[in-house]
């Protein structure tokens, strides 16, 4: 059995390592160090930057939350932007919803995508080549502040606040997703650990509240990502969305006929309820 092991440096003070039974590809993109490996347990375990982005194995938890939760709450959702992604698991979960028309995936690095395509087949799927999906190589900053397009969903798939990423972190950013979602419109971001980066996401949500009606979070645990549950910022300026009861969302999801592994109606409602520790931080 292989004795190499990657080891993610990401918080102080605690390292995470998984086993490497094989190395399948180690590199650099225009913006960022790829790095690609086989693991027992994860499968394959895709890092950028010395930071695990995504596995095989637990890709579902995270793809199908930070996609059917928003998706469903709105109930007619056509246009969909998602920023970063770029492994493509993202759009491949939100096109399974025949209603959406329009997926634009807005990713910095079209290294990670072109990466992707060839060796994460598993998590993108055909998604990059749905007719439905148009592909932007930008800084989600930029391409949130001058598109003219709008969006009734916004999903940020980022990387940590770190390098190209921190952007996604900023009031700026979170006020030019403000002016590009269509009305009743939702965002979702990928808002880290709470028990590890407890002030990324008090920091979001106090940012999202000062522009939006309704700023809260919600929460799934996924395994890959060291710490406990983690957390999904969510804003939109319609507060009912977040009520959306439980029969109203068992008869989308079974009009939508998508076959999930981690998402259910009910799993939905429950992401919302919030352990006190949690509720403390975006009070
Ligand atoms: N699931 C992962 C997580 O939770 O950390 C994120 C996966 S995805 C690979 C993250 C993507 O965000 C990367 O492909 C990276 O290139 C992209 N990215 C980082 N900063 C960006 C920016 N400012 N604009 C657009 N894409 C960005």
């Amino acid at each position: 059995m292989s004795d190499d092991w990657f080891e993610e440096t990401l918080y102080p003070g605690i390292h995470s390592r998984m086993r490497i039974t094989e190395q399948l590809f180690q590199g650099d993109s225009e913006l960022q160090k790829l790095n690609l490996f086989e693991n027992e347990r994860f499968g394959r375990v895709l890092t950028l930057d010395g930071v695990v982005q995504t596995t095989e194995k637990d890709e579902f938890i995270y793809h199908e939350m930070l996609t059917h939760v928003p998706l469903l709450a709105h109930g007619q959702a056509r246009r969909v932007m998602v920023v970063g992604g770029g492994d493509g698991g993202m759009i491949e979960e939100a096109l399974k919803h025949r209603s959406v028309e329009h997926v634009t995936l807005v990713e910095i690095d079209a290294g990670v995508i072109e990466f992707s395509k060839k060796y994460l087949g598993s998590i993108c799927g055909e998604a990059f080549d749905d007719p439905r999906t148009n592909i932007v190589i930008a800084d989600g900053l930029v391409h949130a502040e001058t598109t003219a397009d709008r969006f009734d969903v916004i999903i940020v798939d980022s990387t940590d606040p770190i390098g190209p990423g921190e952007a996604l972190f900023s009031d700026r950013f979170y006020r030019a997703c403000h002016r590009c979602l269509a009305p009743g419109g939702i965002l979702v971001t990928q808002n880290g650990v709470p028990f590890m980066q407890p002030e990324e996401l008090a920091k979001s949500v106090a940012a999202m509240r000062g522009l939006f009606s309704d700023a809260y979070c919600y929460t799934a645990a996924v395994p890959t990502y060291v710490g406990g549950c983690m957390a999904f910022g969510w804003a939109t300026e319609n507060e009912t969305l977040r009520h959306t009861d439980l029969p109203t969302l068992q008869s989308r999801f079974d009009a939508a006929g998508i076959d999930t592994r981690y998402y259910t109606p009910a799993v939905h409602q429950a992401a919302f309820a919030l352990p006190r520790y949690i509720g403390d931080l975006i009070a």
